[in-house]
């Protein structure tokens, strides 16, 4: 079974084989976590994304973590918020696929941040227990850290957590 960590934190600083990034479609770099992401793993790091043409809206692709502690980087692009369905169905792809990335290459621990809420604009209500769910409910054992930039974030997956766990 996965094991879920909710942490207030930089995930810049995660000391693990993957850090996901929620990047926009260029992977080419862009603010928020993205831009930390990027700067923190250094210019080799946008040598590589230019050669991976680009990633769709829920798909996620790798590359290796450059200066940061991470092993490697596992990039996905969140729905921009509509408030249409296909956002749900998306964000959703995008825990997946980058779950699905981690188990083919063996990794065991791996540090998502809370996909679409900031610049994307997706409810953080809404999005937690997307991102909760997903995750609770891939098929591995790998050890998974939500890392929540501030404690707003943290809070609304810890009441996510909670609400899955007793079955709401
Ligand atoms: P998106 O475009 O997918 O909405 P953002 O980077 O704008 O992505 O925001 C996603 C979340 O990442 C927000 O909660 C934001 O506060 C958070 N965030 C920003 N920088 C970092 C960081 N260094 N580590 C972890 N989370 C971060």
């Amino acid at each position: 079974m996965i094991k879920l960590q909710i942490r207030i934190g930089d995930i810049t600083d995660f000391n693990g084989d993957a850090i996901v990034n929620a990047a926009n479609h260029s992977l080419l770099g862009g603010g928020g976590v993205d831009g930390a992401i990027h700067h923190a793993a250094g210019p080799a790091l946008n040598n590589a994304c230019m050669k991976l043409n680009g990633c769709k809206t829920g798909e996620a692709k790798l590359t290796d973590g450059y200066n940061l502690p991470a092993n490697y980087i596992i990039h996905t692009v969140g729905p921009i918020w509509h408030a249409t369905k296909t956002d749900a169905i998306q964000l959703a792809n995008c825990y997946r696929n980058a779950l699905r990335i981690a188990v083919n290459h063996g990794f065991k621990t791996i540090a998502f941040p809370s996909i679409s809420t900031g610049a994307y604009g997706y409810p953080l209500d809404q999005a937690a227990p997307i991102a909760v769910k997903t995750i609770l409910q891939f098929p591995s054992d790998i050890a998974v850290s939500m890392v929540c930039f501030d404690e707003r974030t943290a809070d609304a997956y810890q009441r996510a957590l909670q609400n899955y766990e007793s079955g709401f």
